[in-house]
C-alpha cells in the first residue's frame, strides 16, 4: 500500500500522485529515451530505500555529482523521498571550488559517474571531510580513488523495494542546498525547503496553463536555480519535461531544432541563449507551432531581441521573470501584451507572483517614492532560510522586515538589485548595486575570481571588472593584472592557472597586462578607468 501524503505536501506528493493517476505518461524525455511517471516512481522509491537502509538519514545531503539525464533527476526525487536534501554539484568544477562546496555541505552520499571519480577523488581529499559519503556510481565499473570506492550499482538499485517510504520530513525541512558564487570566494550555499518549491510550482503551473502532457524544456544544467523551476513546474503538473543536452547551448541552429522536433510548448532558457538564437537567425516566421510560451530568466532580455521573437513567432506568448535563487525561482513576472516597438525602452520584470512581495526601499529601509530607485527587497513563500550554516551572510542577506505590520510579512530577502515602481505598480530592475554580474547566464561574484587571482604568487595586483555587451555574454568579464618580479606570466598562461580554480564561465573573455595597475585619489584600484579602457576594447576590437 503506498504511504498516504500529509496535509501539507512536500515535492514528492503531487509526483507521485500523478504517477497514481497516468502511470504511463512520460515525465522525462532524453533524445529517444523516455521515463514514464509509473517508472520515475517505481525507480524513486528504489533510490530511497536503498538509501535508507544504506544509513542515511533524514536531513543528511545527498551530492549529485553526475551529468544531467534521467537518472539524475530520478536521484533528485529519491533523495526526497529519503527526506534528505539534494544538493547538486557541477561536473565541470575545478577541484579546489567543488571540494569547498563538498566540505561545507557535508554530503552522507554522493551519486556519482566514473568520469567524475578523478574530480571527485581530488575534492574529497582537499574537502578533507571527517566521516568519508558512501559513494554510489551506476556503472558496472567501480568509480574509485584513493579517498573513496563505489561498492554500490545499479543492480542494488533495481533490486531494492520499489514501496514509497514513509516521509518524516515537513514542508519547512530544506529540499535542496544550491551553492551560488559567493563574493569572498567561498560559495554560498542557498536553503529551500518543500514549501519554498511547492508554493512557487503551483504559481508557475496555474499562471502559464501547464496540463498534463505538456512538453517543457530542462535547459539549465542542475546545479542552478533555474533548473527546479523547469523540473518541479513540469513533474508536479505530469507534463512532459525534455532535456536539452549541454552541447546543443553552443549550436543555436540545434536548439531550434530541437523545439520543432520535440515539438515544445514551453521554452525556458536565459536571455544569452535567446541573444544568441537571434544573432544565428535559426527561427523562421511561424516556426514552432506547438510552441505556447517563451520564458526567460536571470538576467535583462536585450528588448530587440524580444522583438525579433515576437515577429517571428506570433502565435506565443512572452513572459519575463525576475528574481534570485534565495527566493526561489522568480518573484515577479511580465506578460508582454503587445509587442515592443522601440528597443531602447527595456522590459519590466512586472509584478509579484502569489504568495511573493516586493518593496523598492531606501538605503534606510524605507520605502522610496514611486518613480524612484532603490534597492529591491523580495517578502513571501519563496523567500528561503538562508545560507546553509552561515549565520552572517544569513543575517545580511535575510533580516527582519520594517514594514512587516503593513504587508504581513516577517521576513525579506535583500537582493542587491536596483529597481523602481512606476505610477501603475509595474516593477522595472535597474542593475546590480554591488559587483554580482550575469554572464552568459551564470551568475558570478565578482570578488571570487579576483580572490582566486589573488592566490596566484605570479600576480602582483589584480582587478576583474565586467563590462556590459550587446552580445551573447550579457556582461563580459575582464581582468587586469601586474606581474609579480622575475614571474613568466602570459594572458594565456594565466588563463590556464585560473582555469584550474574558477568555472570556466568565470574566465575572463579580455585581459590586460600593465606595469601597474592605476589607483585612484584613495590609492585604490581606479576600477572606473578599467572599466572605460575594457569598454573601448570591446568596441574597437
Ligand atoms: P540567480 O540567483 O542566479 O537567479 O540570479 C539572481 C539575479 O539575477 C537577480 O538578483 C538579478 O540581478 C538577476 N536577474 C534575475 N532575473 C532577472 C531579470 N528578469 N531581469 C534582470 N535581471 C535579472
Amino acid at each position: 500500500m503506498p504511504n498516504r501524503p500529509p496535509v501539507s505536501p512536500l515535492i514528492q506528493h503531487p509526483i507521485s500522485a500523478q504517477a497514481e493517476q497516468r502511470p504511463d505518461h512520460f515525465a522525462l524525455v532524453l533524445g529517444d529515451e523516455r521515463v514514464t511517471y509509473g517508472e520515475l516512481e517505481a525507480r524513486s522509491n528504489r533510490l530511497a530505500n536503498l538509501l535508507r537502509s544504506q544509513g542515511v538519514r533524514r536531513g543528511d545531503r545527498i551530492g549529485l555529482l553526475r551529468p544531467k539525464n534521467a537518472d539524475a533527476l530520478v536521484a533528485i526525487v529519491a533523495a526526497l523521498k529519503a527526506d534528505c536534501t539534494d544538493v547538486a554539484y557541477e561536473p565541470a568544477s575545478p577541484a579546489p571550488r567543488l571540494s569547498k562546496i563538498v566540505a561545507a555541505s557535508r554530503p552522507r552520499w554522493i551519486l556519482t559517474v566514473p568520469e567524475s571519480a578523478e574530480l571527485l577523488d581530488a575534492s574529497l581529499h582537499e574537502a578533507g571531510l571527517g566521516e568519508a559519503p558512501l559513494v554510489m556510481s551506476l556503472a558496472r565499473e567501480e568509480a574509485a580513488g584513493s579517498h573513496f570506492r563505489s561498492r554500490l550499482d545499479r543492480d542494488d538499485w533495481d533490486a531494492a523495494d520499489s514501496d514509497l517510504p514513509p516521509a518524516a520530513n515537513d514542508g519547512s525541512d530544506p529540499a535542496y542546498v544550491l551553492f551560488t558564487s559567493g563574493s569572498t570566494g567561498t560559495p554560498k550555499g542557498v536553503i529551500i525547503t518543500h514549501d519554498n518549491v511547492v508554493s512557487y510550482a503551483e504559481w508557475f503551473i496555474g499562471h502559464c496553463g501547464v496540463q498534463p502532457g505538456d512538453r517543457h524544456s530542462l535547459h539549465p544544467p542542475l546545479p542552478f536555480d533555474l533548473s527546479t523551476r523547469d523540473i518541479y513546474g513540469t513533474l508536479l503538473a505530469a507534463a512532459e519535461l525534455h532535456f536539452v543536452p549541454p552541447e546543443a547551448n553552443l549550436l543555436p541552429q540545434r536548439l531550434a531544432e530541437l523545439i520543432r522536433a520535440s515539438e515544445l510548448t514551453q521554452w525556458i532558457s536565459v536571455p544569452s541563449i535567446m541573444n544568441y538564437m537571434t544573432k544565428f537567425d535559426v527561427i523562421e516566421h511561424g516556426d514552432f507551432p506547438s510552441l505556447r510560451r517563451v520564458l526567460w530568466c536571470g538576467e535583462v532580455l536585450p528588448t530587440r531581441t524580444l522583438m525579433h521573437w515576437m515577429e517571428r513567432l506570433p502565435h506565443v506568448r512572452f513572459t519575463n521573470m525576475y528574481g534570485p535563487t534565495e527566493a526561489t525561482c522568480a518573484s515577479t513576472y511580465y506578460d508582454i501584451e503587445t509587442p515592443p516597438t522601440d528597443p531602447t525602452v527595456p522590459i519590466p520584470i512586472g509584478a509579484p507572483c502569489t504568495g511573493a512581495d516586493v518593496l523598492v526601499l531606501d538605503e534606510a529601509g524605507k520605502p522610496v517614492a514611486t518613480g524612484e530607485i532603490g534597492e529591491l527587497y523580495i517578502a513571501g513563500v519563496g523567500v528561503g532560510v538562508g545560507y546553509w550554516e552561515d549565520e552572517e551572510k544569513t543575517a545580511a542577506a535575510f533580516v527582519a522586515n520594517p514594514l512587516a505590520a503593513e504587508t504581513g510579512h516577517e521576513r525579506l530577502y535583500r537582493t542587491g538589485d536596483l529597481g523602481r515602481r512606476d505610477e501603475d505598480g509595474v516593477l522595472h530592475y535597474v542593475g546590480r548595486a554591488d559587483t554580482q554580474i550575469k554572464s552568459r547566464g551564470y551568475r558570478v561574484e565578482l570578488g571570487e575570481i579576483e580572490a582566486a587571482l589573488t592566490s596566484l604568487t605570479v600576480l602582483r595586483e589584480s582587478a576583474i571588472v565586467a563590462v556590459p555587451t550587446d552580445g551573447f555574454e550579457g556582461h563580459a568579464i575582464c581582468c587586469a593584472y601586474s606581474v609579480s618580479d622575475g614571474a613568466d606570466v602570459t594572458n594565456a598562461s594565466l588563463r590556464k592557472l585560473l582555469a584550474e580554480l574558477v568555472p570556466k564561465y568565470m574566465l575572463p573573455g579580455y585581459w590586460h597586462r600593465m606595469d601597474n595597475l592605476p589607483k585612484n585619489a584613495n590609492g585604490k584600484i581606479d576600477r572606473r578607468w578599467l572599466k572605460e579602457h575594457f569598454t573601448e576594447v570591446i568596441e574597437q576590437p
